[in-house]
């Protein structure tokens, strides 16, 4: 991996970090101002003079109104104030990470198929074993509740064979189940035809290890009148009974 792509990376994660420690935030802007009392007689009537002041108003948007809250200096405008830069804060941080995340898909290359490979290899035995832990805590459980007296060897070695069996069925369901076999609205049917999609057959195989459903794309050729069904495992032991006339 380039290391462009790490440095990003670790930018993202600090710009997340800091978004966890933003606190609370409100949403809108806080306002200051000094204000003529409008009195005849009041000193704020000179032109030089500020106005009384200062007030300090919080206004935000609700559901398209404007809302204005009026504040005092003091532990109430010193509240709101920190709610608003927090919430100030966070858009900022949300415009970089948009923008860092942007930069990674550009920079991030397209996975090859290797590494795609491995990925799956990893999603696969995350799920295979936990299949596998339930199997061996079930198979335990049956075996240890007959252990009280005397171990019927033949009964222990049938329950062992069986759930690795089970086992053994599992994986290779989940094996097959990655590739559907579909590869768009038509392929080559193998004599220079396009065979359409139809749908997807599932069927049941009857194997070594156990009894698996497996599910596939089936495509038709009108020309040789017959089934196509792509990235179907060769079987030497059962090959798949394919739909009829389908020499996949
Ligand atoms: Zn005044
Ligand atoms: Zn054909």
């Amino acid at each position: 991996m380039p290391d462009s792509i790490h440095a990003l990376e670790a930018q993202r994660d600090d710009i997340l970090r800091q978004m966890t420690r933003l606190g609370d935030m409100r949403k809108g802007s806080i306002t200051e101002a000094f204000r003529c009392c409008g009195k005849p007689s009041c000193a704020c009537v000179a032109p030089d003079h500020p106005g009384h002041g200062p007030y300090y108003a919080f206004t935000t948007k609700v559901a398209g109104k404007t809302k204005t809250v009026q504040l005092r200096a003091g532990s109430r405008l010193n509240k709101f104030q920190r709610e608003v830069d927090a919430y100030k804060r966070f858009r900022a941080l949300s415009e970089e990470l948009i923008e860092v995340n942007q930069a990674l898909c550009d920079a991030r290359p397209e996975p090859d198929a290797a590494s795609q490979r491995s990925a799956l290899k990893k999603n696969l035995a995350a799920l295979v074993q936990e299949e596998i832990r339930q199997e061996v805590e079930g198979l335990l459980t049956r075996l240890l509740q007959g252990a009280s007296g005397a171990v019927d060897l033949e009964a222990t070695e049938m329950a062992i064979r069986s759930s690795m069996h089970h086992m053994g069925g599992v994986l290779l369901e989940r094996v097959l189940a990655e590739d559907l076999g579909y590869r768009g609205p038509s392929v080559n049917c193998g004599q220079g035809h396009q065979a359409g999609f139809v749908d997807y057959r599932s069927k049941r195989l009857v194997n070594v290890l156990s009894d698996v459903q497996l599910r596939r794309a089936y495509y038709h050729c009108a020309a040789c009148a017959r089934g196509v069904i792509p990235g179907t495992p060769n079987w030497t032991s059962s090959r798949p009974r394919s739909p009829r006339g389908c020499g996949a």
